[in-house]
């Protein structure tokens, strides 16, 4: 089983979550830039986090034998704290690095005026860079929040087939499905969608544009609920080609629409990654 997980925040996770991922099938990731748990309180804790996404998470998901994606953006959670609005004005320049393979996440936390922004103004950055949007809906209050979402969406301009609503369930996905957004689901351990409801999902709704995703970070979560998902197909009744489709041809069609997916896992790639990034590698101890 070859897995490429979506949305996953590894700057969150162990060494030993990067060595089970491998272990389960997971070649390639994108981790989008969110917030941490705790307001940040400036631009620049921004920068140093967007810094790392795009430099030393690559390099640490590299010593395992992992792609690493990320996409940037000023997430829900945060879009509407004033200390942080200049956030918008540093985007542009990340937009444009090798590894980001979109906007986000972004979208709707509380539904406020400020949240309105951030969003239609990170969508019109994903149009100007020709990227992707990766669109997060709201907790809370889903029905509604995935409704002005998708009116946002339409009402920037961008095209459906570059934009992701994440974080759907049995009953969102179903305002989603006829407006030609790709359409996500976060995989949780013991809360929300697990393995079973979303084959339940697959059956409903079918393949075409649905991607699967552990969405594992710093909260209650796990990095092989992709795999899990796999598994659960196939007891199913679906075949091995299905699995491939929704677990890797899909987000690989979705993210390729950025131009920057490289997904050389030849030897010769492989045999290419470098030891350290800026002088320092994942090594810890005196080495003989
Ligand atoms: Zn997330």
């Amino acid at each position: 089983m070859r897995i490429m997980d979506p949305h996953i925040h590894m700057s969150s996770r162990t060494t030993t979550d990067y060595e089970a991922m491998y272990a389960a099938g997971v070649r390639a990731v994108v981790e989008p830039a969110f917030w941490l748990g705790q307001p940040r309180t400036s631009v620049e804790s921004f920068i140093d986090y967007f810094d790392a996404l795009v430099g030393w998470e690559p390099f640490r998901a590299s010593q395992f034998g992992i792609r690493h994606f990320c996409t940037i953006g000023l997430n829900p959670k945060e879009a509407g704290d004033p200390r942080l609005a200049g956030v918008l004005d540093i985007l542009p320049r990340y937009l444009e690095k090798d590894g980001v393979v979109a906007v986000g996440e972004l979208g709707y936390d509380s539904m406020t005026p400020q949240e309105d922004h951030a969003f239609a103004a990170q969508l019109a950055l994903a149009l100007a860079h020709e990227l992707p949007a990766l669109v997060h809906t709201p907790h809370r209050d889903k029905v509604a929040g995935t409704r002005r979402t998708l009116d946002v969406v339409s009402e920037s301009g961008i095209a459906p087939g570059m934009v992701v609503v994440d974080h759907l369930n049995e009953v969102t996905v179903h305002e989603v499905v006829d407006s030609g957004c790709w359409m996500g689901f976060s995989i949780y351990p013991d809360t929300k969608m697990d393995p079973a409801r979303m084959v339940a999902v697959l059956k409903d709704v079918g393949l075409d544009r649905v991607l699967v995703n552990s969405a594992a970070d710093w909260g209650r979560s796990d990095p092989l609920t992709t795999r899990r998902t796999g598994e659960a197909m196939l007891a199913a009744g679906f075949d091995d080609d299905d699995v491939d489709r929704i677990l890797w041809r899909n987000p690989v069609e979705f993210f390729g629409q950025s131009g920057r997916l490289d997904l050389d896992t030849t030897e010769t790639a492989d045999a290419a990654v470098p030891a350290e990034f800026a002088g320092n590698s994942i090594m810890r101890g005196a080495r003989a």
